[in-house]
């Protein structure tokens, strides 16, 4: 049975003339966590825009749990369950409520309120100042936010932007205990990254380099490749 929840296939996408990805494709299927590891400029972003509608695909396709959305705006892929965490993540000017309404935007009121009392329950700094404005929060108590945001509209697949990026290992060990807890409950996760942080919480792994995609496979695959490993892992 194909359980597929997203499937990307040959895109090609870019900035004005400039092409940054060379028939990119990725798979993430339901409940599944993809991590999608490329050194800084290797087009992660890129792809990630492209996947969400932010940035149009050349050419290629796009698919939600089997329906063609390469051309759909953005809002409505949100409205089909997805949700991006960018490497920004909040709105500094609004308070944690708002942040997490828009994060929610397009649930339904009700739903939303339990959701966001769940978060708070979760994220019990972010519960104590509620109408504090996002840009007084830590870096990382910060991105603990967008992670909430993310999550507050009850997404199937969240698409991460570098989460890892500012966050000192305990608040990344943080971010990963609580995405296992939705894990659980059915979230697919695709998580771009630099480095090898969030691994631990990867079904499988693509890389991508200079706008195409190299490797795709299991952790253990990426630890028997030496290459790759050297690579992201620093090795010898
Ligand atoms: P990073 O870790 O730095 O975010 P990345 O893998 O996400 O890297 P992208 O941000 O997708 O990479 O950038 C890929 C390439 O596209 C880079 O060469 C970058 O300079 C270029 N690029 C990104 N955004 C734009 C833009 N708005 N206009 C022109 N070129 C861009």
């Amino acid at each position: 049975m194909p359980d597929e929840l997203l499937e990307a296939r040959g895109l090609d996408a870019g900035y004005g003339r400039v092409k940054v990805l060379w028939g990119a494709g990725l798979t993430v299927r339901e409940g599944e966590s993809v991590v999608l590891l490329g050194a800084n400029g290797a087009g992660k972003t890129t792809l990630l825009k492209v996947l969400l509608g932010l940035l149009p695909a050349w050419s290629g396709s796009v698919a939600l749990a089997g329906a063609d959305i390469t051309r759909l705006r953005t809002d409505h892929r949100v409205r089909r369950g997805m949700a991006y965490m960018s490497e920004l993540a909040v709105f500094p000017g609004l308070t944690i409520d708002e942040n997490l309404r828009i994060g929610g935007q397009f649930a339904e009121p009700r739903a939303l309120r339990a959701r966001m009392e769940e978060l708070y329950g979760i994220f019990p700094d972010l519960a104590h100042r509620r109408r504090a404005l996002a840009g007084s929060l830590s870096g990382g108590q910060r991105k603990m936010l967008g992670v909430a945001k993310a999550l507050s509209g009850s997404p199937r697949l969240l698409v991460m932007d570098e989460p890892s990026a500012g966050l000192s290992p305990l608040f990344v060990s943080e971010v990963i205990e609580v995405l296992g807890r939705f894990r659980g409950g059915g979230l697919a996760l695709l998580v771009a990254e630099q480095n090898v942080t969030f691994l631990d919480l990867a079904d499988r792994v693509y890389t991508l380099d200079g706008g195409r995609v190299g490797f795709e496979g299991t952790v253990e695959a990426l630890h028997a490749d030496r290459a790759l490993e050297r690579a992201y892992f620093g090795l010898k």
